[in-house]
């Protein structure tokens, strides 16, 4: 959370800054601000509360000149989202300036320790101790910038990537991270610096992730340096960065969201590219087989995920214990890392994370580590903490999601988990060769199905109109599609700010059935499957108590269709792909309602993508 950017080299840094907010914005958007150092070293320091759009007015008639500049697009974690909040946060003696992602935890202690010094405070923020700290050290101690930084890190506990300028020194950005990410492009005499590489993208290709523990030497005479806080130096790792500009653009939807539900048929053959033979439909993925000793001889496998990715990762492990008969567990990575769990070196720990960032999923891959367990990752970005803190993993290839709601992510998640479940179960012998082709096969064709399944769209912009008035909704599945149902009621809280629950749909009668009523509408995923019957059943006891039903039943159904009040009909498939057919209309249901309300669907209030703070 939270987007930093940074430039240094000889264009104007301004509108490389602010471009760069924008294609950060889904990772915060309380405020906005930017620092400019002027070629004879001043800085000038623009912030306000609110979106990009917001600074860009607020400094229209401002100097916005300079070759060297760092901007932030916040959210919030220390202090509301205010004016004074924001970032960049001036020093005591307005010499440094700072911009920062993630949370400084021992801020109080080192807070009032300043304090005592005669530092005083302007804002609530943890980042405006940090900053203070690096101008007492550099003061104290009489020493360099980097000094000052390396000093002041070394006291500081947290998650952070910083980037600081000084008063004075308009050739020089010190970048740092801990836990919170941080990548540097290097162009010709110049540098960028981001949060990720997608403000860096139409300049350069040249990128280098920085690690945690290291800080960046962002100089406009030298080379990129990277040190740690001992000032050791390590070596520069370039990477050829595989992005393109029209991924991060919206392509002509309205939204991004809209544009990455539409990408799904693309986005699963990206996905599944390479991995199942078109002849034999054998799924081979080689972060499983180069491992399989491991996969074969696991105890146990523990998936930890936040959010969409822990409904992903409970489809995964249905797959798992069906087809490799293997126990697994599914944990909340934030719970998993203060529970203390029981894990050894013949369990295999499965981290999910679309922007492989995610602060607690990486705190849980470093507990499972310590144990002794195997860690797989399954994420989206290439080079991302994950992808390289895991022993072994697989990426998705769904591209850049850039609406803050998941829903490509989501798709391209599960259609990975059956991959896996397919290559450790053929591995282990677990599975017909009948059973592994048709799932195989299956998954091949789901491109064209999710094709077909986009055809809904109008019919559901149409029917959702109706439910705008609904305050709150219930969603029901079961088997594959319980965590389906969670999922459709995510999406729709995270954008239409409609309080719903997703519930295993027998469940409903051990209480939320209390709460059915006309104005209470049930979501039913009521597809063909070994629990179809069931789920009649639980769809009758909906409506003998009044409620409005929508159910998502398969194209032959005949049942529920004539039970519920509106029908979505899909096509079928193997059972265990049936959450990535029904997720796409129960995404089109989230956005149709939250556009009909009038809400800004990619950045939705209070949220962000890429949860980089506990
Ligand atoms: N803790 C800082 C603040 O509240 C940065 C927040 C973040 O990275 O999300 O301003």
């Amino acid at each position: 959370m939270c987007g930093i950017v940074g430039y240094i080299g000889t264009r104007d840094a301004y509108p490389i800054l602010i471009n760069g907010l924008k294609r950060l914005e889904y990772r915060g958007y309380d405020s906005a601000g930017v620092a400019l150092v002027t070629e004879n070293g001043e800085i000038n320091l623009y912030k306000c509360k609110g979106k990009v759009k917001n600074l860009e007015e607020f400094v229209s008639n401002s100097d916005l000149s300079g070759h060297v500049g760092i901007a932030h697009t916040r959210w919030a974690t220390h202090g509301e989202p205010n004016d004074v909040n924001a970032h960049p946060h001036y020093s005591h003696s307005g010499s440094i300036a700072i911009i920062h992602n993630g949370i400084i935890e021992n801020y109080a202690v080192l807070k009032e320790a300043l304090m005592e010094n005669g530092y005083e405070f302007k804002s609530d923020t943890d980042t405006e101790v940090l900053v203070n700290l690096i101008e007492y050290v550099r003061m104290t101690n009489n020493c360099s910038l980097l000094e000052a930084v390396q000093g002041a890190l070394k006291q500081v506990i947290g998650a952070y990537a910083i980037a600081v300028v000084e008063k004075g020194n308009p050739k020089e950005i010190i970048a740092a991270r801990q836990s919170s990410p941080l990548v540097v492009g290097i162009g010709k005499g110049e540098f960028f610096l981001a949060s990720d590489a997608s403000p860096l993208v139409e300049y350069t290709d040249k990128v280098v992730y920085i690690k945690n523990g290291e800080i960046a030497l962002l100089n406009i005479d030298s080379p990129l340096k990277v040190v740690d806080f001992d000032n050791v130096e390590s070596k520069v790792n370039v990477k050829k960065l595989e992005m393109s500009i029209s991924q991060l653009e919206k392509g002509g939807y309205p939204h991004f969201m809209l544009k990455e539900i539409n990408e799904q048929p693309k986005t699963i053959t990206d996905c599944i590219r390479g991995r199942i033979s078109p002849d034999s439909f054998e799924v081979k993925l080689s972060g499983i087989i180069d491992h399989a000793d491991k996969f074969l001889n696991a105890r146990r496998i523990v998936f930890v995920a936040c959010g969409t990715s822990w409904h992903a990762s409970l489809i995964g492990k249905r797959m798992i214990e069906e087809y490799c008969q293997i126990p697994v567990v599914v944990e909340y990575a934030s719970e998993f890392r203060y529970s203390n769990p029981v894990i050894c070196d013949k369990d295999i720990v499965i981290a999910v994370s679309q922007s492989g960032e995610t602060a607690d999923t990486l705190a849980a891959i470093e507990l499972a580590k310590s144990k002794g367990a195997f860690v797989f990752g399954i994420c989206n970005v290439i080079g991302s903490s994950i992808a390289r803190e895991t022993d072994s993993g697989v990426y998705l290839h769904v591209g850049p999601e850039i609406g803050v709601a998941s829903t490509k992510a989501f798709t391209g998640q599960v259609t990975v988990m059956a991959m896996i479940a397919l290559t450790v179960a053929k591995e282990k012998g677990t599975i017909s060769e009948e059973k592994a082709v048709t799932i195989a096969r299956d998954l091949y064709r789901l491109p064209k199905v999710l094709e077909k399944v986009l055809t809904l769209n109008n019919q559901i912009a149409d029917f959702v109109k109706r439910f705008t008035y609904a305050k709150n909704f219930i969603y029901l599945g079961r088997g594959y599609n319980y965590p389906t149902a969670l999922e459709g009621a995510l999406k729709l809280k995270e954008i239409s700010y409609i309080h719903a629950e997703g519930y295993p749909a027998a469940e409903m009668k051990h209480g939320p059935i209390a709460l059915i009523d006309q104005d209470m509408p049930t979501v039913a995923i009521a597809v063909t499957d070994h629990v179809y019957e069931k789920v009649v059943s639980n769809i009758q006891e909906v409506k003998s108590r009044g409620g409005v039903v929508i159910a998502i039943v398969a194209e032959k159904d005949e049942i529920v269709s004539k039970m519920a009040d509106f029908c979505i009909k899909v096509p079928s498939l193997s059972e265990c792909l049936m959450p990535i057919v029904v997720a796409v209309p129960l995404q089109l249901f989230a956005y149709h309602i939250a556009v009909c309300k009038g809400l800004d669907v990619d950045q939705p209030r209070n949220l962000a993508k890429s949860v980089t703070v506990e």
